[in-house]
């Protein structure tokens, strides 16, 4: 099950399911269009663990650290793990889906207060590449690792080779040849990255990414999310970003950076995200129904925005006041 189908079917006490018209315009039109902003007040610091698509479970997790006084680089790290270990999501560590020569191919990266990054690209066989990638930032002198060299890193760090093709991913990819042709499909429905985001009870921003990329890809592809400042961007004086769905497009325009330094500028974390998108929108208008762009931004007082290209885009956040999961504005009306 994708993890945009199952948006009206989790349950979880104390979760408010708000539909994205009681929380924010879905029309891209309206500029009036309001951020969810914190009720805190100036200076005060407002933890929250935030997330791209439907994971109550990982939010929780990242929630649970920041509430035990955890720092928000735990929280984003043990978030993204809860997701990377659940073999029913098809599109985050084991169960997801592989590429289209079968092979399971995995990307992450995580970043925290300091500026420091690690990052883990084409990484196979071991389970949490957020984990690795965690490593690759605070015990090597590199940021960015890539396929055999980051498996044998991982493997020497004590990680487990293990298989991650499921038989459920298996029987997709091979029903996935019969029709398709070996061709990579570029669609808004096979991809689905999780980009946590936290702000610990010292107020530090931590973030993290991690994905399968899209599914059914090109051997040796990488997308946007394991690529500082495109899949995920923190910079603890202003705020954080990260992305989900077409990577490639993300890539282009440097969307998490782009949001960050909006901020820096002046922008809303909603505002931010909007220009984001328009940016794609805008080199993109003939073939706007082939892919989904999707980002969610907090601000150093824990105000959030996420906007996304087209509807079926949800958000997961935890803060002291409030544990929802909600549908972002999108720009498209009409999908
Ligand atoms: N952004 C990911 C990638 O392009 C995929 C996704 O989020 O769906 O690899």
């Amino acid at each position: 099950m994708k993890r945009r189908d199952f948006l009206h079917t989790t349950s979880l006490t104390g979760i408010a399911v708000a539909s994205g018209a009681a929380l924010m315009s879905c029309d891209h039109k309206n500029k009036e269009q309001k951020p969810v902003v914190s009720t805190s007040e100036e200076n005060e610091i407002t933890p929250i663990a935030i997330a791209t698509w439907n994971v109550p479970e990982a939010v929780n997790k990242a929630w649970e650290v920041i509430e035990n006084g955890g720092s928000a680089l735990d929280a984003v790290e043990q978030g993204c793990r809860v997701e990377e270990a659940n073999e029913e999501g098809q599109s985050v560590g084991v169960g997801g889906l592989p590429d289209r020569d079968g092979n399971v191919t995995l990307d992450a990266c995580i970043m925290n207060a300091e500026g420091d990054y690690g990052a883990v690209v084409y990484l196979q066989n071991i389970k949490h590449p957020i984990s690795v990638a965690r490593k690759v930032m605070e015990e090597t002198p590199h940021v960015l690792m890539a396929g055999k060299g980051a498996e044998q890193f991982a493997l020497s760090s004590g990680f487990e080779k293990e298989n991650l093709l499921t038989e459920a991913s298996k029987k997709a990819w091979e029903e996935w040849k019969v029709t398709a042709k070996y061709k990579p499909i570029i669609n808004i429905e096979n991809h689905d990255t999780i980009g946590m985001l936290a702000i610990d009870k010292e107020g530090n921003i931590s973030g993290g990414c991690t994905t399968s990329g899209l599914a059914y890809k090109m051997a040796g592809r990488v997308g946007d999310s394991p690529i500082i400042g495109s899949g995920l961007f923190v910079d603890n004086e202003i705020g954080a970003a990260t992305a989900t769905g077409m990577g490639e497009e993300v890539l282009k325009t440097v969307g998490s950076f782009l949001i960050v330094e909006l901020m820096r500028q002046g922008r809303s974390p909603q505002q931010a995200c909007e220009e984001a998108i328009e940016r794609i929108v805008a080199k993109n208008k003939d073939r706007l129904q082939d892919f989904q762009v999707a980002y969610i931004a907090i601000n150093k007082k824990g105000a959030t925005g996420a906007h996304a290209i087209h509807s079926g885009f949800s958000v997961t956040s935890y803060t002291a006041e409030k544990q929802e999961i909600y549908n972002s504005s999108h720009y498209l009306s009409d999908s």
